[in-house]
């Protein structure tokens, strides 16, 4: 099964597919992470993603589909998140897994009202150095600044001011969203609540998963 996870920024894809991709087995493959590794080791990838990044708009769709493309291997299964993030994007990579034999068997969609999406990503910090993510309100690092896991520090990321946020939120409407139709229309969507605490969304979403699994295990 390759799955994709779709959701306004916010709603809690990177923590649910981390999760989600260990207990399937899946590799998660994280376009926001990728280019956040490319800008921190100065890569020619990453320096051309930066400023789109800052400014809270897409990278441009030939740089960021060519380096999926480039690390898809036919002998694994994926749990996408992030990508694909527009119609042009969804298009060329159906045809770039036809011609490696995959297919998108399911698109796991976390909904979450947009008044929830602000309030969340003001108060969301991350490891500068392992990225494990913190929530100031909700799952706050135990000490103050410090990641639990590494001890790196927690900071905020430079696209999540409210400003950044408010211009992310009007990218997903435009041109995010519009996948959810497009994906719906192939049969391929679950819709998961993404308004609740982490482990409950976690639960809604493997349950969503086994219900393909089960269903697709009879066809
Ligand atoms: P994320 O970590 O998924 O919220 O992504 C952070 C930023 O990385 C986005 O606001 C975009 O600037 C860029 N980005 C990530 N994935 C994509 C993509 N599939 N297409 C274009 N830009 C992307």
């Amino acid at each position: 099964m390759n799955a994709i996870l779709l959701g306004a920024p916010g709603s809690g894809k990177g923590t649910q597919a981390k999760r989600v991709a260990e207990r399937y087995g899946l590799t998660h493959l994280s376009t926001g992470d990728i280019f956040r590794a490319e800008i921190a080791a100065g890569t020619p990838v990453g320096l051309k993603a930066e400023g789109y990044m800052k400014a809270g708009q897409l990278v441009p769709d030939a740089i960021v589909t060519e380096m999926v493309a480039g690390r898809m291997d036919p002998a694994k299964r994926y749990l996408l998140d992030g990508f694909p993030r527009n119609l042009e994007q969804a298009r060329s990579f159906a045809s770039d897994l036809k011609h490696l034999g995959m297919a998108v068997d399911l698109v796991l969609y976390l909904n979450l009202p947009e008044s929830e999406v602000v309030t969340r990503l003001s108060s969301r910090r991350s490891c500068g150095k392992c990225g494990e993510v913190y929530n100031l309100l909700s799952s706050p690092p135990e000490a103050a600044g410090k990641c639990d896991k590494c001890g790196g520090d927690v900071v905020q990321r430079e696209d999540d001011t409210e400003t950044t946020v408010r211009k992310r939120l009007l990218v997903f409407r435009d041109l995010t969203e519009p996948l959810v139709a497009y994906y719906r229309a192939e049969g391929l969507v679950r819709e998961v609540d993404a308004a609740g605490h982490i482990d409950g969304v976690t639960k809604a979403v493997c349950a969503a998963i086994d219900g393909y699994l089960a269903e697709s295990k009879k066809k």
